[in-house]
């Protein structure tokens, strides 16, 4: 056997410096990868694993001075301007293709392109001005999440608006933006299926992750086989990478109504309900992603047992206190601590048929997170 053409490559630029890339660079170094990342911030926690080029994202002398020392590009952040990823994609591969991030970071252009392919989703209209606010609630009815269509995350840039006096209020606070106006969906759970598409079309499915949030961030997901909601995600999210001819690992939220699944939102990257992987799959996430972009073939997403994971928001416990559990694994981000900053997460790996969510809730009464 010799090495294959698309194999060859060694050297992965990533745009975003974040924990998602620290994980992605982690995961690559046992496959023979090499590493350069390019991020605003001259303290992301990438460049303990990396070397680190600090520039804007729309800075092109450093894209192009990137793009000439890595073999091919993916990113870890998804709201780096469209025209950087077209810029660096006209002298190296991109993977996912950068068009996969104009309907991903305008919440609008994601619903209409739920809507065209058939996937539900809550009811929605665009909102404009404070007048299409009105009359978008008098449509929807209330309660009605209003949200920015660009550069919202963890749950910032929106808004529940339960009663009509808190129209004109949320006007006031998010009214400098373009936004869209959203049924409140009453959902008994939320998941998200992380899914692997590679370049020759191939694709792979996680185990349903169960997720729970906490101020609009992800607090808890739990892994385990068997969801009854499996055959139907997977289905919506091959429609989504199908019609992008996605390649890479892309996660897709969803609520689980009466009426089965309502598309949240697409996360083209990596994604923090897919962190069980790591210690909770044959092949996690990170190394999928990367088998993906070069062409590799994509590794088993079958469980090694069950898995849930738990975030670290604003600062960790102490580690002493968290390696006294057996079965749990510590991923500290090597952050510093502040209010509402992801620093870390542990993955709690158990055999199958253990209690899991027992096991979890001892876990976090111990901590004092529940
Ligand atoms: P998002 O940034 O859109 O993922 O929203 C963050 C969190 O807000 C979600 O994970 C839900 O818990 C909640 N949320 C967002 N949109 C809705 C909705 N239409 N109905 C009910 N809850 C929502």
């Amino acid at each position: 056997m010799k090495g294959g053409d698309v194999t060859d490559a060694g050297r992965v630029g990533i745009i975003g410096a974040g924990q998602l890339g620290r994980m992605l660079a982690l995961a690559g170094y046992p496959l023979g990868l090499q590493f350069a990342m390019l991020d605003p911030n001259s303290a992301a926690c990438g460049g303990q694993v990396a070397p680190l080029t600090v520039a804007a994202f729309d800075d092109q002398e450093a894209l192009a001075a990137l793009a000439r020392q890595v073999d091919l590009v993916t990113f870890e952040f998804e709201n780096v301007p469209v025209a950087a990823l077209e810029f660096l994609a006209d002298r190296v591969e991109v993977f996912p293709r950068p068009a996969v991030l104009e309907t991903a970071q305008d919440r609008l252009r994601e619903k209409e392109c739920f809507a065209q392919l058939g996937i539900p989703t809550p009811a929605y209209r665009a909102v404009g001005s404070e007048g299409e606010l009105q009359a978008a609630a008098a449509k929807l009815g209330l309660p009605a999440v209003l949200k920015t269509r660009r550069l919202g995350y963890d749950g910032k840039g929106q808004l529940v608006l339960r009663r009509e006096s808190d129209l004109a209020a949320a006007w006031q606070v998010l009214g400098g933006a373009e936004l869209i106006l959203e049924s409140f969906v009453s959902f008994a759970r939320e998941v998200s299926q992380v899914a692997v598409r590679g370049r020759d079309g191939a694709m792979v499915f996680y185990p349903l992750a169960e997720n729970t949030h906490r101020d609009g961030i992800l607090h808890l997901s739990l892994a385990r086989a068997g969801d009854p909601l499996q055959t139907l995600a997977e289905d919506y999210t091959r429609r989504i990478m199908e019609h992008f001819s996605y390649v890479g690992v892309m996660a897709f939220e969803f609520f689980q109504t009466e009426a089965g699944l309502v598309a949240n939102e697409i996360a083209p990257r990596v994604h923090n309900s897919g962190h069980w992987t790591i210690e909770g799959a044959e092949t996690s996430q990170f190394a999928n992603h990367l088998r993906a972009i070069l062409g590799w073939p994509l590794g088993s997403t079958e469980l090694v047992g069950q898995a849930a994971m738990l975030n670290f928001i604003g600062e960790l416990p102490a580690t002493a206190d968290l390696l006294q559990y057996p079965g749990l694994h510590l991923h500290a981000y090597g952050k510093s601590a502040a209010p509402g900053r992801k620093v870390g997460h542990a993955t709690l790996r158990l055999p199958a048929g253990v209690d899991l969510p027992a096991a979890l809730r001892r876990l976090t009464d111990a901590l004092e997170m529940r």
